[in-house]
């Protein structure tokens, strides 16, 4: 039996319109056609016998969310960092899985992690993908390389390294644990206590290495970066990506554009004061946090007039409740309030993302060919973003994973 996905409106989030009354026909976890119901009715009834419709209910189709910027195992500083150093190996499995679940049945179909404890988001995509277990799928950082007490350092999902041969091997060992991408830090944070987000942290020398190691692989690399001057340092020594990027300038932006190194600007991180307080982080990253959200934002409106490709990451669960929603529909609402319109935005976080982890000949569109990954919500999220609130029809593989068609 194959499956027809009807009733709907699709978005297929490849630069096409919209298509109304569409029928969506799968081949077992792969699309095969998506049209309109006229032009595929042909079809719908030569295969009347061995083919269910399921009924949308008028519902709007786009690919599943894909969130360029998670911890499985997060621990912010406060409360949650405390208790994470007395979990055994089992209790921080248990956690993480909970956390991919949850996001995958927000919608969060795909996760790139980048950085996480004792190598558990590699072990979760291990089991997912030999289908032990249900869940997202993972493109997996294995834990950050950062200086000795660079950014991360004491989270328990980072490896401190110094020198161009320390940042090397620490490469290594993440692509021996089976990393599909790498993550360094070259300047602080905003949950750091003792650095400022300005401070460069790693070398011209050591991200060089970092980065030819992971090129060395055919893996891409990522930055957790602040300031324009570190960023620019490390495009210059091979980065592929940036993450945050609060503090960028123009020759900076024009520079990531011109080279195609993607931002993932991850909004949330310095506009959630309610969800800090809530989750008890202390008064010095909360300040922080603020103090550092006008500049980020004028840095992502910068970036997005220079045509910096760009995808959506929320540096939280996808699925933490955050501002009266979730993080990872806020994190795509903030973008749209920034300046993005709301086609970009939502390419933003299902193509331009599977485009960032070269998985866009499988994933990222609603397209021929493609994996059945998809979501599906009541309203239209091109008329208004928020309408993503309302997902409530998952779908991973080809198989449903929440229906809320019943
Ligand atoms: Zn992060």
């Amino acid at each position: 039996m194959s499956l027809a996905l009807v009733n709907c409106s699709v978005i297929p989030c490849d630069g096409s319109p919209a298509i109304d009354d569409a029928v969506v026909v799968l081949d077992g976890n792969r699309i095969e056609a998506v049209d309109t119901r006229a032009a595929l009715e042909p079809l719908l009834r030569e295969r009347a016998d061995n083919l269910t419709q399921h009924d949308l209910g008028g519902r709007w189709v786009m690919p599943g969310l894909m969130d360029m910027h998670v911890h499985l195992s997060l621990a912010l500083p406060g409360p949650a960092q405390l208790a994470s150093r007395l979990e055994t190996d089992m209790a921080v499995t248990v956690r993480a899985y909970r956390n991919a679940l949850d996001g995958l049945n927000a919608g969060v179909t795909f996760m790139r992690t980048l950085g996480d404890m004792r190598f558990v988001d590699l072990e979760l995509k291990r089991a997912i993908n030999a289908g032990v277990i249900v869940g997202p799928r993972l493109f997996c950082a294995g834990q950050a390389v950062i200086i000795t007490g660079g950014h991360g350092f004491g989270s328990g999902s980072s490896l401190e390294a110094d020198g161009p041969d320390g940042f090397r091997q620490a490469v290594r060992k993440q692509l021996r644990a089976g990393a599909d991408v790498i993550k360094v830090a070259i300047t602080g944070g905003i949950a750091g206590e003792y650095e400022q987000i300005r401070d460069s942290q790693a070398t011209y020398a050591e991200m060089e290495a970092a980065c030819q190691a992971a090129h060395n692989a055919g893996r891409r690399i990522t930055a957790h970066a602040g300031s324009a001057l570190a960023i620019a340092e490390g495009i210059r020594a091979g980065l592929d990506c940036v993450e945050h990027g609060y503090f960028l300038d123009q020759p900076t932006v024009d520079t990531m554009a011109n080279k195609g190194v993607y931002l993932v600007p991850t909004l949330s991180v310095s506009r959630g004061e309610e969800y800090m307080r809530r989750i008890g982080c202390p008064q010095w990253m909360i300040d922080k946090s603020l103090r550092a959200g006008e500049d980020h934002l004028r840095s992502y409106q910068m970036a997005l007039a220079a045509g910096v490709p760009m995808a959506m990451g929320t540096d939280m669960l996808p699925a933490d409740p955050y501002d009266g929603t979730l993080a990872v529909y806020r994190e795509v609402e903030w973008m749209v309030e920034g300046g993005m319109p709301h086609a970009a935005a939502l390419r933003a976080a299902t193509l331009s993302a599977a485009e960032l982890c070269q998985v866009d000949a499988d994933l990222g569109s609603v397209t021929p060919g493609k994996l059945a990954d998809l979501v599906a919500m009541p309203a239209n999220p091109l008329e208004n973003i928020r309408a993503l609130r309302g997902i409530d029809t998952v779908m991973k593989d080809g198989a449903i994973v929440r229906d809320g068609c019943y």
